[in-house]
């Protein structure tokens, strides 16, 4: 069969190994490492990727050791002591034709528990705790510990481990002199920091023999201030390789670099260049990293030579099938991964259990199950958002007839103002997806058609979703219809000119959001591939390699089209309900870009002067030509009482429900749910 990936979906040699294409599901923790049922869970997982068409996967990380854990709380085993439960996982991989690996991850001073260690007793800034140093008898020990854990990996059917010498764990604490001030073997010059991760692969090889595949994975560019320089970097590369390492991937930033890596704002394929510097020096395949999320992309990495491998991670919690679809021609019904990281890390760093907002199934394969439904029902969606679509879809899915209508006429409702913010472009390939999916399973689509209750009850529904969203609040203060003012909503969907100096109202997702489309000129949309130059360059990331850490010295220099104030009533830092893992970035890039941050506000009056507002005891002007209005939203369920009086039975969803705190995670999950059990 032709096909349009044919670099990516060709055989690659690993070791003595032959994986069936170059896609790598790359290593996940997500939660379930933890849980009291997630072996089986994991397994489920793990399982439906392989069946997926993911030739190798990785999972997510665990220590080969006590003193390496995360500390994650009890739920957490080194490797040793849960091997046999793992056993599941393996055989279900590989009754599917799928192989995977154990990442074994040595945390250091990461870890979030009181006997923590490092090369040296230097306190991590992400870290309450401070490590001790490891002494030269320990550090033998864990060398032996990886080898050993790489042995009893074989032997519980994985087919090999990626020993983790990246992000700021152990391993890439010794080879950074940031981080490594010994004076024994083990530290000062570079000959000395390399050794932990040499003297790890080679012994891991010389246990465990030729068969067991040894992936290394290498911080190619450390993005932290004295971390590794470029020619350390592919002088590891290449010790790596004569250690006896099959494959290096890739990692991309310590855990505590202040440049983001993987989040919307980071253009596609954004550091596949920075691989490509060590694939030149090796002869051993190397794997690109970091938000490659499309096969197209992936194609381009591997057709141009830049790298044998592509690793994807996130793609996989938002489409179990992406390669599978990506094989059969139906590239376009991938589920993309908008980079959002709402429902993986987010969840993950509020102790949750990972999953995907595009994909609510993702983790939870074993109880949320789309079946066709006992009997078929003519079901009403009213409205096309996140929510709407994947309701309407799910419920197609399981024999249902639906009908969607939507006023506006596309589909997509808020996400169609997210994708217009640079670098939430992302946002319309959900759109893209959804609407590829309702036609293929038939539903019937009414956009710029406003439901009403005699339309619901006269088309004979036996019952209706709303999805219906919501509607920007209006704000109550003198001059609020001042020419001047305007909602987020004219300035994102009707694309409404906005002046030179402007104050915006209200700091929430929306606020932050807006501030970020005004810094630039004419709110283009971006950063895309095209970009990546632009990124590295706003960031302050050193293409060259020249420089420790792959960071220049001037740093991250942005700009902003606009004078921009951004207010909120409360006093409480601002961004405190961005996500856990996007927040710090969106307030920075802010920041440096000059946005004055403006909290502890009354406002008072719009007029031709701009905006009054009290803070403290002062009254102040801040002098603007315009005002967006970000103050949050209402629901909008007007036809929720009338159905109800019809007897026709209603179910809120998304923002209808609950306007507060909206959000597409929320929204989309409680539709598949809702979807699942009608
Ligand atoms: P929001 O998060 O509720 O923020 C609205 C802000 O407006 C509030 O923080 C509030 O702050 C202020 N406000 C509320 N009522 C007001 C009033 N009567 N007068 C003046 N100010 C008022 O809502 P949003 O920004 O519209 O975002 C909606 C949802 O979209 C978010 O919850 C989020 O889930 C999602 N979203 C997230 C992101 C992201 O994480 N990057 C981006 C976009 C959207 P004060 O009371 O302190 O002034
Ligand atoms: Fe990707 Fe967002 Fe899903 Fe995470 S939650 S996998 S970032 S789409």
């Amino acid at each position: 069969m032709t096909t349009s990936f044919p670099h990516l979906l060709s055989p690659l040699r690993v070791g003595t190994t032959v994986l069936k294409n170059r896609v790598l599901m790359g290593s996940m923790h997500t939660g379930l490492e933890e849980a009291p049922d997630g072996y089986a869970k994991m397994a489920a997982f793990y399982a439906a990727r392989a069946r997926g068409g993911v030739a190798l996967m990785v999972t997510g990380g665990i220590s080969p050791n006590a003193q390496g854990k995360l500390g994650l709380g009890d739920g957490e085993p080194a490797f040793p002591d849960c091997a046999d439960k793992h056993r599941v996982i393996t055989e279900a991989v590989h009754a599917e034709g799928g192989k995977i690996l154990l990442q074994l991850l040595h945390a250091g001073r990461y870890s979030k528990q009181a006997d923590l260690v490092a090369p040296s007793p230097i306190r991590a800034p992400i870290n309450s705790f401070e490590p001790r140093e490891l002494s030269g008898a320990e550090i033998q020990q864990t060398i032996e510990d990886f080898a050993d854990t790489t042995v009893l990996a074989a032997k519980t059917g994985y087919d090999g481990v990626e020993l983790m010498g990246s992000e700021g764990y152990l391993v890439s604490t010794f080879l950074s002199q940031r981080t490594n001030k010994r004076a024994d073997d083990w530290g000062g010059t570079w000959e000395n920091r390399k050794r932990l991760f040499v003297e790890i692969v080679r012994r891991a090889r010389q246990k465990a023999g030729a068969d067991v595949i040894l992936m290394a994975r290498v911080s190619v560019l450390d993005l932290v201030q004295g971390g590794m320089t470029g020619a350390e970097t592919m002088d590891l590369a290449r010790s790596l390789e004569a250690a006896g390492a099959d494959i290096l991937n890739s990692g991309i930033g310590w855990h505590e670099a202040r440049i983001p890596t993987i989040m919307h704002s980071v253009p596609r394929n954004a550091f596949v260049w920075a691989t490509e510097r060590i694939k030149e020096v090796v002869s051993i395949p190397v794997i690109a990293s970091n938000r490659i999320n499309t096969p197209e992309r992936a194609e381009a990495v591997i057709a141009s030579g830049q790298a044998d491998m592509v690793s994807m991670a996130r793609p996989f919690l938002a489409d179990a099938d992406f390669v599978a679809k990506a094989a059969n021609g139906a590239g376009g019904e991938i589920n993309t991964c908008i980079a959002c990281n709402q429902a993986c890390l987010d969840n993950i760093f509020s102790g949750r259990l990972a999953t995907c907002m595009v994909n609510p199934r993702a983790c939870h394969e074993t109880e949320l199950i789309i079946e066709p439904a006992a009997s078929v029902k003519k079901i009403a969606v009213v409205g096309a958002g996140p929510g709407g679509m994947a309701a309407a879809a799910t419920l197609a899915e399981r024999g249902h007839a639906v009908t969607l209508y939507e006023a506006e006429n596309r589909l997509g409702g808020q996400f169609n103002m997210a994708m217009a913010i640079p670098g939430k472009k992302e946002y319309g390939e959900t759109i893209r997806y959804f609407s590829n999916r309702l036609a293929q399973l038939a539903v019937d689509i009414r956009l710029s058609t406003r439901a009403t209750v005699a339309g619901l009850t006269d088309a004979d529904h036996d019952a209706v979703v709303l999805a219906s969203g919501v509607t920007p609040r209006a704000l109550d203060i003198e001059g609020a219809d001042h020419p001047k003012a305007m909602s987020y909503v004219d300035v994102l969907w009707h694309r409404r000119p906005v002046g030179e100096r402007v104050a915006i109202i209200g700091a929430g997702g929306i606020g932050f959001d807006v501030a970020e489309y005004l810094t630039h000129a004419n709110g283009l949309v971006g950063p895309d591939d095209a970009d990546v130059d632009a990124f590295l360059a706003e960031w302050g990331i050193d293409t060259t390699l020249g420089e420790a850490g792959g960071v220049t010295a001037s740093g991250p220099v942005m700009r902003s089209a606009r004078q921009i104030t951004l207010c909120q009533r409360s006093e409480a830092r601002f961004g405190r309900s961005l996500g856990k893992s996007t927040g710090w970035a969106i307030r920075a890039t802010l920041q440096m870009k000059g946005v004055d941050f403006l909290g502890g506000v009354t406002y008072r009056r719009i007029d031709d002067a701009g905006l009054h507002v009290t803070v403290g005891d002062e009254d102040r002007l801040i002098e603007v030509d315009s005002v967006v209005i970000c103050a949050g939203q209402e629901p909008l369920r007007d036809l929720q009482e009338g159905l109800e009086a019809a007897d026709l039975p209603v179910h809120l969803i998304g923002g209808a429900d609950e306007a507060a705190e909206l959000d597409a995670q929320r929204a989309i999950d409680q539709a598949v749910r809702l979807a699942a059990t009608m």
